[in-house]
């Protein structure tokens, strides 16, 4: 069996966490990506929290 972690993406602005997903393996940086939040309106930099 795989370890399977589940990443959260919030939203760099309002804190918001919008996205999930899983991913097979820890990777050795965190992720950072423009993602539409829906609180703010707009797109804006979503980062890997726990
Ligand atoms: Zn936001």
């Amino acid at each position: 069996m795989a370890n399977r972690v589940i990443v959260t993406l919030a939203c760099s602005d309002c804190k918001n966490r919008n996205y999930h997903f899983q991913r097979g393996k820890k990777s050795e940086k965190k992720l950072e990506i423009k993602k539409f939040c829906a609180n703010c309106g707009k797109r804006t930099a979503h980062k890997e929290t726990k």
